[in-house]
């Protein structure tokens, strides 16, 4: 076995060790796992993780309310695939295909549903110029064998007649899902609790280290906790937190994005995503069963300014009335806004550093909730069973950015 291919952790897990009651932390308590950020990348984890006999420890002074809880809740990657980016969309398109499960066993283990939808998504032209650059998308997909069908406007009004008459045609993609991500991030907080999890409202001011190896987290008051293996997934702040080797920090910075969200109030109701592209512009209408609906979502690179600025909300506002006039009659409920964790290349930074114990998890930008299960279930391999060399998140390792074109993604030599 190489370096590479060990577990991060040491010895047996022990189930008997999760009857940890909540709120008895204290100096003393050593654990497995310590993750930093409870956003939906370290919440799934961390619950996978207690599923196998880890004890974990999960630091976050305001879990679950980072970009998790602003986001629309779609599982798109084929809407989302970009040009020249197609082992990103390939890596989506995998991360597409953990979600049933997940969502089976999320559901399981809480016994309350995450709206998880398959109906699929209506990607839809704004204008005739709109309506050309939906058909680049459409030949992209098809070079790609993504499964997506040209549609003429009629034939996209037949799916949503709420879609206004003066689109210019648009693509059904069935592939592309969504989820209720804000249930999705409190059904993840009780089943990790349920299953041993320990949760401190706290924030991480550094990783530790044992002469080398990395030894547990110390806390903003000073506090330390001991543990075999510490996850950074802290999203747009992963590369903030100190104790961090410069060669591990993650690129990571933040990408503001606001969605509104609307209440049908008893307006008719849409069946399914639907995306926009008007005058060049993207907008997105994710529907909730309970008459919610979820509108979206500006992209700003703005720092970690979280305000909210009248102009961006106001072009969302005007494409979305132009694509759903009949969101006019719906109540505005909540101006969400959030911080994506962007990368140079969009792609996540997933797995083992060069510092032993030490893993990232972070830098999902626009497709957090989506890759939410595949991430943890590849962290747990890492941490449990030694790094998968062939994994999914192969070309999306820590460390592909260190030498050479950040902007091109490269296979990790993973380091244990
Ligand atoms: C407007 C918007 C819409 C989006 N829509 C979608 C979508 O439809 N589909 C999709 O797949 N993705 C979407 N995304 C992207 C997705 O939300 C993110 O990729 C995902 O939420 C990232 O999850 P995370 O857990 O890494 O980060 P976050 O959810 O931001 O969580 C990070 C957590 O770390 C904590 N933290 C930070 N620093 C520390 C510290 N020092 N110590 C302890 N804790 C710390 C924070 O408090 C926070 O709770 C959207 C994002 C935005 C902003």
């Amino acid at each position: 076995m190489s370096p590479s291919d060990r577990p991060v952790l040491r010895g047996e897990r022990d189930q008997a060790r999760h009857v940890v009651p909540a709120g008895t932390v204290s100096d003393r308590d050593r654990y497995d796992v310590i993750v930093v950020g409870a956003g939906i990348i370290g919440l799934s984890i961390a619950w996978r993780a207690a599923q196998t006999g880890c004890q974990v420890l999960v630091c976050d002074p305001d879990p679950g309310r980072g970009a998790s809880w602003a986001a629309g809740g779609m599982l798109a990657p084929v809407a989302e695939a970009g040009f020249g980016e197609a082992a990103l969309t390939m890596l989506a398109l995998q991360a597409a295909r953990a979600w049933p499960q997940f969502a089976a066993d999320l559901e399981g283990a809480t016994g309350r549903p995450l709206h998880y939808t398959t109906a699929g998504t209506l990607l839809v032209a704004g204008d005739p110029s709109d309506r050309e650059a939906l058909d680049r998308t459409l030949a992209y997909h098809v070079s790609l064998e993504l499964a997506a069908e040209r549609l003429t406007t009629r034939q996209a009004r037949l799916m949503e007649p709420l879609v206004s008459p003066s689109i210019s045609g648009g693509i059904m993609v069935p592939g592309d899902h969504h989820v209720d991500n804000r249930r999705v991030v409190e059904s993840l907080i009780h089943a990790a609790s349920d299953a041993g999890v320990i949760f401190l409202a706290e924030e991480v001011a550094a990783v530790t280290h044992d002469a080398g190896p990395t030894s547990g987290v110390r806390l903003a008051d000073g506090r330390q906790f001991g543990s075999d293996a510490v996850v950074v997934a802290a999203g747009s702040r992963s590369g903030q937190i100190d104790g961090v080797a410069e060669a591990d920090q993650p690129p990571v910075r933040p990408v503001r994005g606001v969605t509104l969200r609307l209440q049908a109030d008893g307006a008719p109701q849409l069946t399914r995503t639907v995306r926009a592209l008007v005058h060049g512009r993207s907008c997105y209408f994710v529907p909730r069963p309970d008459g919610g609906l979820v509108v979206g979502a500006t992209v700003e690179e703005r720092g970690f300014d979280l305000a909210v600025p009248l102009g961006g909300l106001g072009d969302l506002i005007a494409d979305a009335r132009r694509v759903i006039p009949a969101i006019d009659e719906y109540a505005l409920v909540e101006v969400a806004p959030g911080l994506r964790p962007g990368t140079p290349d969009n792609g996540p930074i997933v797995g083992p550093t060069h510092t032993p114990g030490l893993l990232l998890a972070t830098g999902h930008y626009r497709n957090g909730v989506l890759m939410a299960p595949l991430t943890a279930d590849d962290v747990v391999t890492t941490l449990v069973g030694g790094i998968a060399a062939d994994g999914p998140f192969a070309n999306f390792r820590p460390g592909r950015f260190q030498s050479g074109d950040p902007g091109e993604s490269k296979p990790h030599k993973a380091v244990g």
